[in-house]
C-alpha cells in the first residue's frame, strides 16, 4: 500500500492539476491511496427501480427510470428555483434545484431516458426530489448490483463533479497496475486469525460491492484495520512513555492510611472502592508511572478513594495534589480533605486564583519545605511557580474539563513524574474510553454506597408549574433543601442572567418564609463562597443557580433538583445535576421543567432521564444522539473523530477486538515498541500471543508511519 501513498492523484488518468487541487481542498484526497480510502457513504441497489406509485415518505435514496417533460424556472433572487417535471411513463413527479440552474437546464433534454437518484418527499400531494443525481439510461449496459454514493461538496458539484465522477476515477484506479500489485495493510497472521477479507478484495467491494454479503465483509475488514491501527498507535506510545518515565515507588502504605481506615471513616467502603484501591496500590509499588482513569457515577465515593490514595503517597513521604475545575468544587474538596487530614496528622491547603498573595507565599514555602502534604486547587496549581518538594500523586477531578496537555504539565511537577489519577463522574462510553482515553488504564466504581434511594425523575410542563411548587413547598416544610437551576445561554449572557434573576425574584416571592441564595458564574469568588456557604450550612433552604453547581457540590439534605428549560441541557449535564440530590437517606426528586412544544428528539432525550439513573446507559444514549465527536473530552483528543469508516456508536465489538489484538501484538513482538526491547507496561498476557514474521512487523511500522506521521507524539509531551 505504501506505493499507492506515494502517487500524487494528479497522475491518475482523467484527473490532472486543476481537478487534483479541488480533490485535495474539498475531500482531502492527495494521493492514489487517499482516493481509494475515500469510501461511499451509502449504497443504492442499482438493479431495483421504483415507480412513482411505490414511493413512501420514509424511503432512503432510491432510483426511478423515466424522462423529463419540461423544465420551468420559478421565483426570484434567493427563492429562484428550477423545477423539472419527470415521468416514469405512468405518473409524474417533480425534481427541484435551488442552485446550478443554468447548468442543469443545458444538461438534460426532455424526452430522453434518464435514471434519477435521490430521496423522495411528498409535498402537497406531489412527489418531488431535490437535487437528484441524474444519469443517462444506457440500455447496452444494464445497471446491476449495489452502487456507491460518494459525498460531495457544493463546490465540487459546481465544478461538474458528480458521485459518478468519483466512481469513475476509482474505477480507473482499480484497473491501474499499482493497484494490481498492492500489498495487504494487515499482517497475514491477523487476516487469517480473524477471517478478514484480504485488502485488495475488500477495497474492490467497498467501491463496487459484488453482493450485500461481500460489502458487509469488506466493511468489517476496513473497520477492523482502522481501529487496530488507532489502538496500536495509542498503546505503543503509552508504553514508550511508560518506559521513558519511571514510576515513583511507594514501598509502604504507612500508618496514616491504616489509622484512617480503621478509626476515622464512619462507614464501610464498598467492594468497588476496595477493588479500585487495590488496583491503585498495585500501580504505586510497581515502578511504573500510574496513568489511571477512575470512572464512577455521581455519589459513588470517588473522593474517598482519591484521599486514601493520597494517604498512600503520604505514607512513603510524598506530597499529593488534587485539581478541580471550579473554585466551588476545589473549596468543597478542600473542606472535606482538610477534615479527614486533620484526623491523621496530614496538612491540607487550598490554592485557587483568588488566594491572597500573603497566603500564596506561605503555601509556596510550605510546598517547597514539605510541610504541606496535600494541596487542593484549581488550574492555579499547575502554574509554573508552584513547586513541590516531592510531588508523588496528582489527582484530577472531573477529567472532561482538562486536556491531555494540562495532564502533561502535572508530570513535570517533580523530577520523576508523579502518579496521575484522573476521576470522572460523567461515565464515558466504553468505546470512547478505549480510543479517546486509550492511553489510560481504567478503573470503574460500579456500586453506590448502600442505603441510597434512586432519585425519582419527573418530566413536567409549564402548565403543571403550580403543582411543582406545591410539591417543593411540602419538601421545604419537611425541612429539606431545594436546588433550582437555569440554563446558561452562551450567545446571550445578559439575557440568561435576566431569566435567572426573574426566576430568583419569583421564587423569593412564592417561598417568602425561606431564605433563598443566588449563585452564577459572574459573581466574584468571595460572593460565590458566601452564597454557597448559606446553602451548605442550611441557612438558605433554596438555591437558585446556573450550572456552576453542576459538579461536585455535596449537600445531603437537598431533596429536590428543579431544572428549568431542561430541554436546553445535554444528557450528561442533566445526569450531573441530578446527582446533586439523592445523597441523603430520604427519597429525592429531579424535576425536568420544559416547554410543551419540544420536538421528538428532545422528548426522547428527556424520557431517557426519567427511565434510568445508570450513568453508563445515559452516556451511551448521549453518544448515540450527539455523535462521538461532540462528547465531552473527545474534542481534545484528535483520534476518535478522524475515524473514516468505523463508528464508535455501532462498532463497539470491533473496537474491543482491535484493542485486544493490538495488545496481543505489542506483548508478543518487542520489535514493535517505539524504543528498545522490554516494555515497562506489560499486560497480564490475558489475550494470548501473536508472533509476527519480520516482514509483517516492518509492514506494521510502515503503515503506522503513513497513518500517524503527522499526529502528536504523546510520549514527548512531558
Ligand atoms: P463522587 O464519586 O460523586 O465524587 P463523593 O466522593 O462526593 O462522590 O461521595 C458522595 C458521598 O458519599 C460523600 O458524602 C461520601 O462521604 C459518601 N461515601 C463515600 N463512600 C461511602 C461508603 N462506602 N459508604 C457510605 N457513604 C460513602
Ligand atoms: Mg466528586
Amino acid at each position: 500500500m505504501d506505493t499507492l501513498a506515494r502517487y500524487d492523484i494528479k497522475f491518475l488518468k482523467g484527473v490532472g492539476e486543476s481537478r487534483a487541487k479541488l480533490l485535495a481542498s474539498e475531500l482531502g484526497i492527495h494521493t492514489f491511496r487517499d482516493l481509494i480510502y475515500t469510501f461511499p457513504f451509502r449504497y443504492v441497489d442499482r438493479s431495483r427501480f421504483y415507480t412513482v406509485d411505490e414511493l413512501r415518505p420514509e424511503m432512503p435514496m432510491i432510483q426511478i427510470k423515466g424522462h423529463f417533460i419540461r423544465f420551468t424556472e420559478e421565483g426570484e433572487g434567493v427563492r429562484r428555483r428550477l423545477k423539472g417535471l419527470f415521468s416514469d411513463g405512468k405518473r409524474m413527479m417533480e425534481t427541484v434545484w435551488f442552485s446550478r440552474i443554468r447548468q442543469i437546464e443545458g444538461l438534460y433534454k426532455p424526452g430522453e431516458e434518464y435514471i434519477i437518484f435521490g430521496k423522495p418527499s411528498l409535498y402537497r400531494n406531489v412527489w418531488s426530489m431535490a437535487h437528484p443525481e441524474i444519469e443517462k439510461l444506457d440500455s447496452s449496459h444494464p445497471p446491476h448490483g449495489l452502487r456507491g454514493i460518494y459525498s460531495l461538496t457544493e463546490k465540487l458539484r459546481d465544478r461538474q463533479f458528480s458521485a459518478r465522477t468519483i466512481g469513475k476515477m476509482v474505477e480507473r484506479l482499480l484497473a491501474h497496475e499499482r493497484f494490481q500489485n498492492i500489498r495487504d495493510t494487515l499482517p497475514y497472521e491477523i487476516v487469517d486469525a480473524f477471517h478478514l477479507m484480504p485488502l485488495k478484495e475488500a477495497l474492490i467491494n467497498m467501491h463496487f460491492p459484488q453482493s450485500v454479503e461481500n460489502l458487509r465483509k469488506a466493511r468489517e475488514r476496513m473497520k477492523f484495520e482502522e481501529l487496530f491501527y488507532v489502538e496500536l498507535h495509542i498503546l505503543r506510545f503509552a508504553r514508550e512513555r511508560g518506559r521513558k518515565i519511571p514510576g515513583l515507588v511507594f514501598p509502604t502504605v504507612g500508618d496514616a492510611l491504616w489509622k484512617f481506615y480503621s478509626e476515622v471513616i464512619p462507614f464501610e467502603l464498598t467492594n468497588a472502592q476496595k477493588r479500585v484501591l487495590r488496583e491503585i496500590r498495585t500501580d504505586m509499588k510497581s515502578g511504573k508511572q500510574m496513568n489511571r482513569l477512575l470512572q464512577g457515577d455521581v455519589g459513588c465515593g470517588k473522593t474517598m478513594v482519591a484521599f486514601m490514595s493520597m494517604l498512600m503517597a503520604f505514607g512513603s513521604g510524598f506530597q499529593s495534589c488534587m485539581m478541580a475545575p471550579t473554585e466551588i468544587l476545589a473549596t468543597q474538596h478542600y473542606e472535606t480533605l482538610k477534615k479527614w487530614g486533620e484526623s491523621v496528622g496530614v496538612r491540607v491547603e487550598l490554592l485557587t486564583g483568588s488566594t491572597r498573595q500573603s497566603v500564596r507565599n506561605e503555601i509556596h514555602s510550605g510546598l517547597t519545605d514539605g510541610s504541606i502534604h496535600i494541596l487542593v486547587g484549581t488550574h492555579a496549581l499547575i502554574e509554573d511557580n508552584v513547586e513541590f518538594r516531592n510531588l508523588g500523586l496528582a489527582v484530577v477531578d472531573e477529567q472532561h474539563r482538562f486536556g491531555v496537555m494540562q495532564r502533561a504539565r502535572l508530570w513535570r511537577k517533580n523530577k520523576a513524574a508523579p502518579h496521575i489519577l484522573v476521576m470522572t463522574a460523567t461515565p464515558i462510553p466504553r468505546t470512547l474510553a478505549m480510543t479517546v482515553y486509550g492511553d489510560l488504564e481504567v478503573s470503574v466504581i460500579d456500586e453506590l454506597p448502600p442505603g441510597r434511594k434512586p432519585v425519582t425523575t419527573l418530566l413536567r410542563f409549564e402548565s403543571q408549574r403550580q403543582s411543582v411548587y406545591s410539591m417543593i413547598g411540602n419538601e421545604l416544610k419537611a425541612g429539606r433543601q431545594i436546588y433550582i437551576v437555569y440554563p446558561l445561554v452562551h450567545e446571550n449572557e445578559k439575557l440568561s442572567l435576566k431569566s435567572l434573576e426573574e426566576g430568583y425574584v419569583r421564587i423569593c416571592d412564592i417561598f417568602n418564609q425561606y431564605k433563598v441564595c443566588f449563585i452564577h458564574g459572574q459573581l466574584k469568588p468571595a460572593e460565590k463562597d458566601w452564597q454557597m456557604n448559606l446553602f451548605t450550612s442550611g441557612k438558605a433552604r433554596i438555591m437558585v443557580a446556573t450550572t456552576v453547581i453542576e459538579v461536585g457540590v455535596n449537600v445531603p439534605n437537598a431533596s429536590v433538583m428543579l431544572i428549568e428549560n431542561a430541554e436546553r441541557f445535554g444528557l450528561s449535564q442533566l445526569h450531573q445535576l441530578r446527582g446533586r440530590v439523592g445523597r441523603g437517606a430520604d427519597q429525592s426528586f429531579c424535576i425536568l421543567m420544559t416547554r410543551p412544544d419540544i420536538g421528538g428528539d428532545t422528548r426522547k432525550r428527556l424520557d431517557i432521564m426519567t427511565e434510568t439513573t445508570d450513568g453508563f446507559l445515559i452516556s451511551e444514549a448521549d453518544m448515540k444522539i450527539r455523535g462521538p465527536g461532540d462528547m465531552e473530552g473527545t474534542r481534545q483528543s484528535g483520534l476518535a473523530f478522524n475515524l473514516k469508516i468505523a463508528d464508535l456508536v455501532h462498532d463497539g465489538q470491533i473496537v474491543s477486538m482491535a484493542r485486544e489484538e493490538a495488545i496481543r501484538v505489542l506483548d508478543t513482538n518487542p520489535a514493535l515498541n517505539a524504543g528498545e526491547t522490554q516494555t515497562a507496561i506489560t499486560s497480564k498476557g490475558e489475550y494470548g500471543l501473536r508472533q509476527l514474521s519480520p516482514p509483517s512487523i516492518s509492514m506494521l511500522l510502515r503503515e503506522l508511519d503513513i497513518r500517524f506521521a503527522r499526529s502528536v507524539d504523546w510520549s514527548r509531551i512531558s
